[in-house]
């Protein structure tokens, strides 16, 4: 077992957002220059997601769905890379979409009440609010819905089935269209009123890469002889896990480390490499 330093996770975790951010923009904006798709591709083939809603079709037929090809199944190959060493980092450090989120949350919560987010301390802003369990758990559950609609439809179809709702191509793919724009709508006002709204409830692959976190030798491990119990681990937690020191590989955690960010307790949450899991 080999305890990894932590550094500044939270100022390194930004800066690739944004690179991410960036990088999808600038996909996007070359995807409508005149000329330009046919030469890179759709915007469609450098969607991580876009490797698992061909796949069906892939095996049974030997094509992929138009609008992908090869390069999907190459930059699902990255991302289960990824998720094989560090579990849903992709998510917490990688996903453009994601990084929105977590922008549009620091956005609402500086425009909605609160001027100064102190790290640990429950925020004082109305939005964005946390669902009761009631409504909370059962919700949870239907990314996995999405994803088996998906999986089935994929057969059916000519086009990936999500590419009409997609909200990555809302953000970034700068092509509109009618449902598009609805789907743009929808995302930014659950994003505005519920921390990572997408991702808790709707993301076909968070619900894939979510075992990933049972399996990853890169994550984070609790010593309890350190941690008090104070708790600010989970006012942090951008997926509202409760009781966080208890549940570092929950399948809803997107290892954004935020929570070893704010432990008040040096030494309770450590980030570990360990190839075998006791
Ligand atoms: S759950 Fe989906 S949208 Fe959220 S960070 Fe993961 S892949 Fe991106
Ligand atoms: S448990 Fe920690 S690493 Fe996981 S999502 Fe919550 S804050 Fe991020
Ligand atoms: S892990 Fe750290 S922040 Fe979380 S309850 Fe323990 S001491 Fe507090």
């Amino acid at each position: 077992m080999t305890a990894v330093k932590p550094f500044s996770l939270a100022k390194s975790r930004r800066t690739i957002q944004w690179m991410v951010v960036i990088g999808t923009l600038v996909i996007g904006l070359r995807h409508i220059m005149p000329g330009e798709a046919s030469r890179g591709g759709s915007f469609d083939s450098f969607c991580a997601f876009g490797g698992i809603e061909t796949i069906l079709p892939f095996l049974f037929t030997g094509h992929t769905l138009k609008s992908t090809n090869l390069l999907n199944f190459s930059v699902q190959l990255g991302t289960l890379g990824v998720s094989l060493v560090a579990g849903r980092a992709f998510c917490g450090w990688l996903c453009g979409l994601g990084a929105i989120q977590d922008f549009i949350t620091q956005w609402t919560r500086k425009f909605i009440g609160e001027k100064r987010h102190i790290r640990g301390r429950q925020s004082t802003a109305i939005f964005p609010l946390r669902l009761p369990s009631i409504l909370d758990h059962p919700l949870r559950y239907a990314k996995y819905l999405v994803l088996t609609v998906v999986l089935i439809a994929s057969l059916f179809m000519a086009f990936p089935p999500l590419r009409d709702f997609c909200p990555v191509r809302a953000v970034f793919g700068l092509h509109m269209t009618a449902l598009l724009w609805v789907t743009l709508a929808v995302f930014l006002a659950g994003s505005v009123l519920v921390e990572r709204f997408w991702c808790k409830y709707l993301c076909p692959l968070g619900a894939t890469l979510a075992i990933f976190n049972k399996l990853s030798p890169v994550r984070l491990v609790l010593d309890n002889h350190h941690c008090n119990g104070c708790g600010r681990c989970d006012i942090e937690c951008s997926m509202g896990i409760a009781d966080v020191p208890h549940h570092l590989d929950h399948p809803e955690c997107v290892r954004c480390m935020e929570c070893l960010n704010t432990c008040a307790v040096n030494g309770s949450l450590i980030l570990i490499y360990e190839k075998e899991k006791k």
